[in-house]
């Protein structure tokens, strides 16, 4: 059992003198890498006999069992892929790993909507099309990496040198921690219009943008987050965007993991891990000596069944994470900074630690393993 660990603290920072109100302890607490860090590990034990990479190939539509002959030979029959550079490719399985903006995902409700259609299933179709586009959560997000040594000269001793940060406010939040073994420190804050979620976003979804736009939207914090204003040299913001849920991530022989079937907002820092679970998992029913080409989408349906409404239930919490550490969470909201002196505000915010530490717990409680044995069992039963 990993020792236990502070893996965030959560203070209160939206007014001039802020309070630390909660430490989340967990087994191990928290470990941090920087992506560049841990990609170039994972293209380190890709084997070059067996991958052949093309980074220059955008996907631009499938065909599925195009030029059928018969119903009997169908399930054999190549899926085309159809690329931007007009050219072609076949494969067995596809498996959409194409992101938030993923035309995997956009090919495979397009045809399930038309067949819900042609078969009078008109509202399958909707709920079909209404997944192809992402959604704007109605949230907004300054991301940028800043060196150490640079807080360190603002404010010797900031504790996000050494302890991962939370710091909530009203519409506002922020993430900061060490990285690259405290090299540098990762900074994301968060600026909320919940009105505004499941809207269409106008405009690019990544700008850069100036430090004056940041210090406007979290007006009046305490000094030790101004400090981290103060050691920012670029900034880029982000508009934050969903996949609604999905009925399902698998169509015949074609799959969706990671962002593609489920994008949801960072408040566990967990969109990454459900991308890599959804890849392990795949490739374990996959990789299994009773899947062959013809059961290949018996084995897609377990992967299904499984991480669907795992990966869902994180989504949902990782929302609802969202929404608590913006101070905007249905039945426990707050007001200005000085609306706030009320003796309830401590009350407010301790049943705000209870709420994320319930959401997050699956996190340090479960692993993978326990819903890998079962996808297994169910593979091998050939139950769904
Ligand atoms: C602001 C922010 C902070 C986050 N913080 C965390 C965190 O702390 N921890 C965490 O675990 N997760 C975090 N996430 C989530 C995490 O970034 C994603 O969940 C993760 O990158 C999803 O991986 P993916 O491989 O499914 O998609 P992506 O990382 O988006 O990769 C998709 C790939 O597909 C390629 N692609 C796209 N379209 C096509 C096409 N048509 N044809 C071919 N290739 C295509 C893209 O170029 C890209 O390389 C954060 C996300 C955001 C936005």
């Amino acid at each position: 059992m990993a020792t236990s660990k502070v893996a965030f603290t959560l203070r209160k920072g939206d007014e001039p003198i802020g309070h630390t109100f909660h430490q989340l302890i967990t087994p191990g607490g928290m470990i941090t890498f920087h992506r560049p860090d841990f990609q170039a590990v994972l293209l380190l034990h890709l084997s070059s006999t067996s991958c052949r990479t093309h980074t220059a190939k955008r996907l631009k539509t499938y065909l599925y069992g195009q030029g059928s002959a018969s119903k009997s030979e169908s399930s054999l029959l190549p899926i085309h892929l159809h690329f931007q550079d007009g050219t072609t490719a076949t494969c067995d399985l596809l498996i959409g790993a194409d992101g938030v903006r993923s035309a995997v995902r956009a090919t495979m409700l397009r045809d399930l909507a038309t067949k819900a259609q042609s078969e009078g299933h008109t509202q399958e179709a909707q709920e079909a099309l209404a997944g192809v586009d992402p959604v704007w959560s109605g949230l907004s997000m300054y991301r940028t990496i800043f060196p150490s040594q640079t807080l360190s000269q603002q404010l010797p001793g900031h504790r996000v040198l050494h302890d991962p940060m939370i710091y909530v406010g009203r519409n506002t939040q922020i993430t900061a921690y060490p990285i690259s073994r405290g090299t540098g420190i990762n900074f994301a804050a968060t600026r909320s219009h919940w009105e505004q979620e499941n809207t269409l976003f106008e405009g690019p979804w990544v700008q850069d943008v100036s430090r004056d736009e940041l210090l406007h939207a979290f007006d009046r914090w305490e000094p030790e987050v101004v400090a981290l204003f103060q050691s920012i040299e670029g900034l880029n913001r982000w508009a934050m965007h969903t996949v609604r849920p999905l009925r399902s991530y698998v169509s015949e022989r074609v799959a969706l993991i990671g962002d593609s079937a489920h994008a949801m907002l960072p408040y566990q820092g967990v969109g990454a891990g459900q991308a890599i679970e959804d890849a392990f998992l795949l490739a374990t029913l996959l990789g299994h000596s009773v899947t062959t080409p013809a059961t290949l989408s018996r084995a897609l349906k377990v992967y299904d069944a499984v991480r669907r409404p795992f990966s869902q239930h994180v989504l949902e919490t990782s929302r609802e994470n969202g929404q608590l550490f913006t101070l905007n969470y249905p039945g426990l909201t707050f007001g200005t900074p000085q609306e706030n002196r009320d003796a309830k505000k401590l009350q407010k915010l301790q049943d705000l630690c209870n709420r994320v530490r319930k959401n997050w717990e699956w996190c340090w409680l479960t692993t993978l393993d326990a819903d890998l044995e079962r996808a297994v069992k169910m593979l091998e039963n050939g139950s769904q």
